[in-house]
C-alpha cells in the first residue's frame, strides 16, 4: 500500500505538507518513489556514515535477526552489544571504559545528565545540582536536554516544562563572538574566565558538570571551537570538581576525522553521547562512555544506575553499530573523511568563497557549513523570518541535492547555514 497514495496519516515534521516517500538508496544517494536519485549531501542530519544499503551492514543485521531479535537487559547482556563496547571502549586514550547503549542522541544526552548527578550522590556531594551549558547549543528534544541545549526557539514554547538546573554561558563561536582586538588565545581566555565566573556565581561546590558539543552541529553550522579551548575549559571543571560532558552525538564517531572529535583537543571527556555515526542510520542506536571513575563510583557505591530503558542495548541495533564501525575501521575510511573534508572545504571556498552572502565557510571532516550574511562587512545576517535556510534546503532538494539547513536565530548571534555531512565513502566526483 502507497502510504501518500491520499492523505499521510503520518505526523510529519511539517504538518502541511508530506515529503515525498523514498522508496531505495544505494552509496550516497537516496531514490525517491517515482525513480528520481538525490543526493545525500548531509547523510540526514549526519546521520549515514556508510551511506545507504551498504552490503555488510545490511548482512550483520539479517544474521543477527536471524540468531536473536531482543532480549530485556533486566534479564540477560547479549553478544553484540558486548562487542560493540569493546570496540568502542577500554583501549582508546582518555580513559573511557564502559559503554551505556540507548536508542538515540536525546537519550544518550539524557542519561549521560543524569549519571553526572548520580555520579556525585555516589561520592556524597548532594549538593551538585547545577549544569553550565553553552548558547547556541543542540543536545536534543527531550526535556532534560532541550533544557541543556542553547537553542531560544526551540526552547520557546515549551519553557514552562523545562528545569532551571542549567545556566548558559558563550558558545565558542570566533566568526561571531571573538572581538577585532582580541587573538585566539585572548579569545579562549575571556571564555575560560566567563565559565569560571559561571561557576562563582552558582558556587562552585553546586555545579555538577559543564556540557558542550565538541564542534558544534546544527545551532551554528559546523563550529569547531578556537585552539586551547577545550584543555581551558577542562581546567575550570577540574579545578572545581565537576565534570565534563561531551555530546559528539553529531560530530563525533569519525565525522571530524577522527574517532572522536576530543582527539584533536588534547582532553577527553568523563561522560560522553554518541549516537547518528556509532549506527549510521542503519538502527536506532546512541550511547553514553562512562570513564573509569564515573564507573567505578556507581559499582563502589549504589551498584546500579537508575535509567532503564526497554531498548537499552538492542541486539540488532547494536550488531548493525558493530558492523559500522568494523567497516569504517578495516576500509580505513577516516583517511578519506580527512580526504575529502579538506577537498569540499577547498571546493566550496573556491565556488563560494567570494560570494557577497557567504559569510564563514567552515568545519572538519567531513562535517562542513556555509553560513549566509546580508552583508559581509558587518557580518549581519539575513532577517531570520525570512527563512532563508528553508529556501535554500526546497531549491537544492529541487535540483537534486539533500543538504542540512539550519536558520539564523532571532539576536543576531548566528546566521542562516547550510550544513554539509556526506558519508565518509563519498568519492571526489561525487
Ligand atoms: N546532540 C546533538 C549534538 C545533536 O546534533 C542531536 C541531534 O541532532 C542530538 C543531541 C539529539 O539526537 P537524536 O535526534 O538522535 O535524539
Amino acid at each position: 500500500m502507497s502510504a501518500v497514495a491520499n492523505r499521510s496519516r503520518v505526523l510529519h515534521r511539517s504538518s502541511r505538507t508530506t515529503p515525498p516517500l523514498a522508496v531505495g538508496g544505494h552509496g550516497v544517494w537516496l531514490v525517491e518513489q517515482g525513480g528520481r536519485e538525490v543526493l545525500d549531501a548531509s547523510g540526514g542530519a549526519a546521520v549515514s556514515c556508510l551511506g545507504h544499503q551498504h552490503r555488510r551492514i545490511v548482512e550483520a543485521i539479517k544474521r543477527q535477526a536471524d540468531t536473536l531479535c531482543y532480549a530485556h537487559t533486566g534479564f540477560f547482556s547479549n553478544g553484540p552489544a558486548e562487542a560493540l563496547a569493546d570496540e568502542l571502549v577500554g583501549h582508546e586514550p582518555g580513559g573511557l571504559s564502559l559503554a551505556y547503549f540507548v536508542s538515540g542522541g536525546s537519550e544518550a544526552v539524557e542519561a549521560a545528565l543524569k549519571l553526572a548527578r548520580q555520579y556525585f550522590l555516589e561520592v556524597g556531594q548532594p549538593n551538585r545540582t547545577k549544569i553550565i551549558a553553552r548558547r547556541q547549543s543542540y543536545h536534543g528534544n527531550t526535556l532534560g536536554a532541550l533544557a541543556a541545549g542553547g537553542n531560544a526557539a526551540r526552547r520557546a514554547p515549551y519553557a514552562p516544562l523545562l528545569t532551571d538546573a542549567f545556566s548558559h554561558v558563550s558558545p565558542a563561536f570566533a566568526y561571531r563572538e571573538q572581538r577585532a582586538d582580541e587573538d585566539e588565545a585572548g579569545f579562549t581566555a575571556r571564555l575560560a574566565a566567563e565559565l569560571e565566573a559561571e561557576f562563582q556565581r552558582l558556587g562552585p561546590d553546586n555545579v555538577a558538570a559543564f556540557v558542550a558539543e565538541t564542534v558544534v552541529g546544527a545551532t551554528a553550522g559546523c563550529v569547531p571551537a578556537p585552539a586551547g579551548y577545550f584543555r581551558a575549559v577542562r581546567e575550570v571543571c577540574d579545578r572545581h570538581g565537576a565534570l565534563l560532558i561531551l555530546d559528539e552525538v553529531m560530530s563525533g564517531m569519525g565525522r571530524t576525522g577522527t574517532r572522536h572529535a576530543w582527539e584533536q583537543e588534547g582532553i577527553s571527556p568523563d561522560l560522553q553521547a554518541i549516537a547518528k555515526g556509532l549506527g549510521g542510520g542503519y538502527q536506532a542506536i546512541g550511547a553514553v562512555l562512562v570513564s573509569g571513575r564515573i564507573a567505578d563510583a556507581v559499582e563502589q557505591g549504589s551498584g546500579a544506575f537508575q535509567h532503564g530503558h526497554t531498548y537499552l542495548a538492542h541486539p540488532i541495533a547494536a550488531a548493525a553499530a558493530l558492523e559500522v564501525q568494523q567497516v569504517i575501521r578495516e576500509d580505513r575510511l577516516l583517511d578519506n573523511v580527512k580526504a575529502m573534508g579538506a577537498l569540499l572545504q577547498q571546493r566550496l571556498e573556491e565556488r563560494f568563497g567570494d560570494h557577497r552572502h557567504v559569510g564563514d565557510i567552515r568545519g572538519r571532516g567531513l562535517f562542513r557549513a556555509i553560513e549566509l550574511v546580508a552583508d559581509r562587512a558587518t557580518r549581519a545576517p539575513f532577517d531570520p523570518a525570512r527563512g532563508l535556510h528553508q529556501r535554500i534546503k526546497k531549491e537544492s532538494f529541487a535540483r537534486g541535492l539533500a543538504c542540512y539547513p539550519g536558520g539564523g536565530t532571532a539576536d543576531g548571534k548566528a546566521g542562516d547555514h547550510v550544513l554539509l555531512a556526506p558519508p565518509y565513502i563519498v568519492s571526489a566526483a561525487e
